[in-house]
């Protein structure tokens, strides 16, 4: 059997240690990859997959790509949650014997890349990792760009699957035998890549971030992902911030689901930022404002000190326009400097990024004075560390414009360094004997056009026309090129000059990439200042953030009840309000206390019974993120979790509910809320039959009323829930007010105390548009059903054993009996055509059709009988 050539031999040697991961393998100007994972390259990257032959018997399938180019197609495998090992040759292949030694230098991975589309200005980019502890789960979390370290205990793997959820690690690093059905869920909710690290002791050069630490259990879960992190990136990791340590009941309790639901940072559609509560919000003026904003808004609090804290700086920042619009104005020039921070320590920062670190820095006396003069027992920032000395050094080095790049001179100033100073006069003092020689030639020869020029080939040379070249004298000039009109020459003097000129600016180039290199290390003694600052800006950057919406937008500061009261009035829905532009916003009030802790909503179709409900949630985020609130005045109790579950019927739209998928929610509520929680059912029960879903809604109702009480608002389509005001204390029923306008119906979108007196299915249909026949038809049939349900009690009582399945009707127009049961009301005889469309539709399912194969299937029966 033939073997694989030395290279080909190295190349598998490497691979067995980065399986997981695409093998960058350098050869010569390219990135080479073969195999497996050149086929598989081939097809991610679109690329041509060629073959060469490596001594075994067959070819062995191959594709590359250009060193210089290879950022872009990293890229692209990392977003596609990828890992790529980077293998440089580590010796010169000139002095090479044999096969060029090669080495990984760095495994990029979607949780460790630094720059690129992966990486959002205003996101942090964690990686996690999880250690199990008898059922219990350390998470840590570290953020390479940003350097910031986190850890916690999550006492639940839905508690674990809701923080990683919600912070969006994209890489998450776990002892290879973790249980398989959580690395699966881990996959599929959070769309996390998995990587594996058994080592989690932690090295003496990192011994100083975990010093005050004392829980083994919490140190061993960091050390986890630092050894991965060593592991992988194979350089300085200076900017690593001390280990944090965080507790889940810090903070409100949001399942993912609810998060999903209230469109906290993205919305359910377009799962991006524009049309959330996040996009409403950032008016942050700086990247690390921005990212903290969004922690916040992740995290709402539950300590009412922490908040009013919060609450009376914004105030504070509110009565003081000016101030604040200055300060928005310093906050701008400001720079990220946390990702700065950690480039310095990768060794990757350029000149102009030391120019924007000075500007950022020059802007901070500013503020630190702007600080003080509002200084108050209601506002006080710590001291900002402006790092003078940083500043004073960077003004002296760096020039003002310098290029992108730092190895080809032109970035350190004049009077920074002695011998720089020295080789820049020489450098200038040629050039200017240069531009004095073309002076004389021109007077000495009579040639007016003569010049002097330099190209990379031959350097400094004299140039004359064709016409002019008898002016010359004889045996003085070395004729060099020969352009089509043009001679070109040198003289011995020239030649002189311009090896001085030369050497000289190779020393500067020289030296003035050493003395970068000397400031940026210089620079890394500031890092854990830096990051200090940055912390400070940040938070000072979001409470402005908070104040300028709050007085953009007309919110009020909401209190806090000592009673476990809610009271808003004119609450609006933040989000729908801004987004109105034409129509105007009608606001609406709330009242819940420990009498009436559930509302029942009912109302017709589109007239704001879920606007409702999320604009009291929203409203109770803000006021816990501390930040003013959409109405005129507010109490607000200290929610300790809020739900949110959408029935299924209304989640069509992203096609991934399941009714199942609606019950397992409404038990995550049912078994997690206390008195202190809020949750929202909106129109529960609807991705079943009548009867089972109003059976269901129910005894939710009952459950919560009895053995929860926790503020309940609960939207239902069935009219009949609304008699339960009389059987249950604390629930009361208020509805979306509509009326009848001509026959037609018109949303007032406010909300009064009492049931909705209809629900107005037909109307809504109407206004769809729905063929007239068909409307006069359901007209019909509504009354006929109406007629025969009169006087029956519509809902069970408690005590009554047996339901009285005849009394169900669904006022919202049930056209056909469910489970094949026989109707009590006489449905009027149908045509055998209709008859047949009839089947067909209660054949259909509906929860299994997208929207547009409903409305072809529609379509296409209401052809059969038009
Ligand atoms: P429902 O849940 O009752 O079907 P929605 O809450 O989805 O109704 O609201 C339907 C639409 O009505 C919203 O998209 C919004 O445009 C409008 N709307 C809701 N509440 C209000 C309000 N208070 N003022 C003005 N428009 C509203
Ligand atoms: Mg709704």
């Amino acid at each position: 059997m033939a073997t694989y050539t030395p290279m080909i031999q190295q190349y598998l040697k490497i691979k067995a240690d980065y399986q997981d991961a695409f093998l960058f393998f350098r050869l010569g100007d390219f990135y080479e990859m073969f195999f497996q994972d050149a086929v598989k390259a081939s097809q991610e990257l679109e690329i041509t997959l060629t073959s060469r032959d490596g001594g075994g018997e067959e070819r062995i399938p191959m594709c590359g790509v250009p060193y210089h180019s290879a950022p872009n197609y990293i890229e692209q495998l990392i977003t596609k949650g990828y890992k790529v090992a980077i293998c440089e040759q580590t010796e010169d292949p000139k002095q090479a014997k044999g096969v060029v030694r090669r080495e990984v230098v760095q495994l990029i991975t979607p949780g460790t890349v630094m720059d690129g589309k992966g990486i959002q200005e205003k996101e942090n980019n964690y990686i996690a990792s999880i250690t199990e502890f008898d059922s219990q789960f350390g998470l840590a979390l570290s953020d390479l760009t940003t350097g910031e370290n986190l850890v916690a205990y999550c006492s639940s793997f839905d508690d674990l699957l809701n923080e990683i959820y919600s912070v969006g690690a994209k890489e998450i690093v776990i002892l290879s035998d973790f249980q398989e059905n959580w690395k699966k869920q881990l996959i599929d909710r959070c769309q996390a890549t998995l990587s594996y690290q058994k080592e989690s002791s932690i090295s003496e050069q990192f011994s100083s971030l975990v010093e005050e630490i004392n829980d083994e259990r919490l140190v061993t879960t960091f050390g986890r992902l630092l050894s991965y992190l060593e592991r992988t990136q194979k350089r300085s990791l200076d900017h690593l911030q001390k280990l944090k340590v965080y507790y889940l009941h810090d903070a409100m309790k949001i399942d993912l689901f609810s998060k999903r639901n209230l469109e906290l940072t993205e919305t359910i559609r377009s799962k991006g930022k524009k049309g959330s509560l996040l996009w409403l919000l950032d008016e942050t003026k700086t990247a690390m404002g921005g990212r903290l904003l969004k922690q916040w808004v992740d995290k709402p609090l539950v300590d009412k000190v922490k908040i009013e804290k919060r609450l009376s700086m914004v105030e504070t920042l509110m009565e003081h326009f000016f101030e604040r619009e200055n300060l928005r104005q310093l906050l701008k020039e400001v720079y990220d400097l946390e990702r700065l921070a950690g480039r310095v320590a990768f060794g990757n920062v350029n000149a102009r990024d030391l120019i924007q670190l000075k500007k950022s820095l020059q802007q901070v006396p500013a503020i630190e004075s702007l600080c003080q003069s509002l200084q108050s027992e209601t506002f006080s920032v710590e001291r900002l560390d402006s790092c003078e000395d940083l500043t004073n050094l960077l003004e002296r080095s760096i020039i003002e414009n310098p290029p992108l790049s730092v190895k080809e001179g032109n970035i350190i100033n004049d009077g920074y360094n002695d011998q720089l100073d020295q080789y820049r006069d020489a450098s200038r003092n040629g050039k200017t004997w240069i531009a004095q020689l073309e002076q004389q030639e021109r007077q000495k020869t009579g040639i007016k056009s003569l010049k002097i020029g330099y190209n990379k080939v031959f350097g400094y040379y004299i140039e004359v026309t064709r016409a002019n070249l008898h002016l010359l004298e004889e045996g003085m000039y070395e004729r060099k090129q020969t352009l089509s009109n043009a001679e070109r020459f040198i003289t011995p003097a020239l030649k002189e000059k311009e090896s001085l000129i030369l050497e000289a600016e190779e020393k500067i180039v020289e030296l003035e990439y050493q003395l970068f290199v000397e400031i940026r290390e210089k620079i890394k003694q500031y890092i854990p200042r830096l990051q200090g600052l940055a912390k400070r800006l940040s938070e000072l950057d979001v409470l402005q953030c908070f104040a300028t919406v709050s007085e953009n937008r007309h919110y009020c500061k909401p209190a806090f009840s000592l009673y476990n009261e809610l009271f808003i009035k004119n609450g609006r829905h933040p989000v729908v309000e801004k987004v109105m532009d034409t129509q105007e916003y009608v606001a609406n009030d709330c009242y819940f206390n420990n009498e009436r802790h559930m509302l029942l909503i009912t109302g017709p179709n589109m007239s704001g019974k879920s606007t409702y409900m999320r604009q009291i949630a929203l409203t109770s985020i803000l006021a816990q993120i501390g930040c003013y609130v959409p109405a005129s005045e507010a109490v607000l109790p200290i929610f300790d979790q809020i739900f949110t579950r959408i029935g299924a019927a209304d989640d069509l739209i992203s096609g991934q509910s399941t009714f199942m998928v609606e019950m397992l929610e409404a038990k995550n509520a049912i078994a997690h809320a206390t008195s202190q929680s809020l949750i929202l059912f909106d129109e529960i029960g609807r991705g079943t039959s009548t009867y089972d879903g109003m059976a269901l809604a129910q005894a939710i109702i009952e459950h919560i009323h009895e053995k929860i009480g926790a503020k309940t608002l609960f939207s239902t389509h069935y009219h009949e829930l609304t008699v339960l005001e009389e059987q249950l204390q604390s629930l009361k029923n208020i509805h979306v007010k509509a009326i009848e306008e001509n026959g037609k119906v018109v949303f007032l979108h406010k909300i009064e105390e009492g049931a909705a007196d209809k629900s107005y299915g037909i109307h809504v249909a109407e206004l769809a548009e729905l063929p007239k026949s068909l409307i006069v038809r359901a007209k019909e049939i509504l009354k006929d059903l109406e007629k025969d349900s009169k006087g029956t009690s519509s809902v069970t009582s408690k005590k009554s054993e047996r339901v009285k399945e005849e009394s169900f009707i669904d006022s919202q127009l049930s056209l056909f009996p469910d489970h094949g049961q026989q109707p009590s009301t006489k449905v009027p005889t149908l045509s055998k055509k209709e008859q047949n469309v009839v089947d067909q539709l209660k054949s259909m399912n509906l929860l299994e059709m997208t929207p547009l194969d409903a409305i072809n299937a529609l379509y296409q029966l209401q052809k059969k009988v038009k």
